[in-house]
């Protein structure tokens, strides 16, 4: 089969307009999956086994296939819990926790497979790190957008390929993964035992937090775009008018595409953005844009439909990728950046109270441009910077508030 060329699928991509996800739905997946009965979706607690009986009911109901362990659906992982006095080293004397990825495979007989991920946990009733709320325990963290919109998408998706009349020339691979939000610890697990061949693997899209467009303001992420040739013109010819795409090149983030990058796997990484509920226990349905949602799985399916007409991408490094495996942190500043933002510098979404950065009268809006003379243009450069430093240590800030240069001294 020869191929047509980027123009032409571009010109049959937007000729699609027919709907195809489905709002009511997207309403039922995520007003079940952020339900207090499912208390949070907490790594291996009892409301994400029950969230992943959910994804496997549905999976059975588009008769896809098992990609489990054993037949099943299930793929079982182990982790060691972080150490609650040492936030950076790992429990060695309680017994292992088990979790469990979802995985279905809808096999359409071709050489090649697509994957299509989302987390599925978020972080329960504050048991563990993670929320950015002052007073965490006990509160259950819904976890609406995070990642409850994610996993609707990837249900919405295996919908739309399971039952649509086409059969594609690629397989798919539908994964829910745990444990994400303790480090991407269910999509590592998958990658060191996929049961697919990755040398086989088209791309592999994830979506994480895909339920707040800004309505005032239409714009998604859309990261990875340099992790193959032809991606960022395909995204970017097919925008649609409702809202804009922000390409971003890197293939490392804080998401599950993390992992498949680190494998050499083209991947794309969809995202609405950050806002003030990102990690607290007001992360509910009823803040979700339900129209916005599926005016990004719309769009999704159009790009996927048109990279299903190319052949197996090739995998191009990013600018990133020459730092390997992220820094390790002994310090946090408390902040939590705008990952849409584009200009030089850590534009602040929000600060957490308590946290050093509140502390020292750093506020939301800020733009970190150097950390005790490290330079932070960029996020990875952030990170780099922040990896430099140990509790206690006193450092200046350089930030700038609306147009003003400023210097704060902060304590780790
Ligand atoms: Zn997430």
């Amino acid at each position: 089969m020869k191929y047509i060329t980027l123009f032409l699928i571009i010109a049959l991509g937007t000729t699609q307009v027919s709907a195809q996800a489905d709002i009511e739905q997207l309403k039922k997946h995520i007003t079940y999956l952020a339900s207090d009965d499912l208390e949070g979706r907490g790594t291996a607690c009892e409301g994400e086994r029950k969230a992943a009986e959910y994804l496997v009911k549905w999976f059975k109901k588009y008769k896809l296939s098992p990609k489990g362990d054993g037949g099943s659906f299930l793929q079982k992982f182990e982790f060691r819990e972080p150490d609650p006095t040492n936030p950076h080293g790992f429990d060695t004397l309680s017994p292992k926790t088990v979790s469990h990825n979802v995985v279905a495979y809808l096999d359409n007989s071709a050489e090649h497979s697509v994957i299509i991920g989302a987390h599925y946990d978020h972080l329960g009733k504050g048991e563990r790190a993670g929320s950015l709320s002052a007073e965490a325990k006990g509160k259950i963290h819904n976890g609406a957008d995070d990642n409850a919109s994610g996993t609707a998408g990837l249900l919405e998706l295996a919908r739309y390929y399971a039952t649509n009349k086409a059969k594609e020339p690629y397989n798919f691979l539908f994964i829910a993964f745990s444990a994400e939000e303790m480090g991407l610890l269910g999509s590592k697990a998958f990658c060191e035992r996929p049961g697919i061949d990755f040398k086989k693997v088209h791309l592999m899209i994830n979506m994480d937090m895909i339920g707040r467009l800004d309505t005032a303001n239409p714009r998604i992420t859309v990261s990875g775009t340099g992790t193959s040739p032809q991606l960022q013109s395909l995204l970017i010819a097919l925008q649609p008018k409702s809202f804009a795409v922000r390409p971003d090149s890197s293939g490392m983030g804080p998401s599950d595409h993390t992992s498949f990058y680190l494998k050499d796997i083209p991947v794309l990484h969809f995202f609405t953005g950050i806002h003030s509920d990102y990690h607290k226990p007001g992360d509910d349905a009823e803040k979700i844009n339900y129209q916005g949602e599926k005016e990004v799985l719309d769009y999704m399916i159009i790009v996927t439909d048109s990279l299903l007409q190319l052949p197996k991408l090739a995998f191009t490094p990013t600018r990133n990728s020459t730092t390997g495996n992220a820094p390790r942190f002994k310090v946090t500043l408390g902040v939590i950046p705008d990952y849409a933002y584009q200009g030089e510098g850590i534009k602040l979404d929000g600060v957490t109270e308590g946290k050093p950065a509140q502390k020292a009268g750093i506020r939301k809006d800020d733009i970190i441009l150097e950390i005790g003379n490290f330079p932070t243009p960029n996020i990875m450069d952030y990170m780099k910077a922040l990896s430099q430093f140990k509790k206690g240590d006193q450092v200046k800030v350089k930030l700038k508030r609306s147009e003003e240069l400023m210097e704060i001294s902060i304590e780790f």
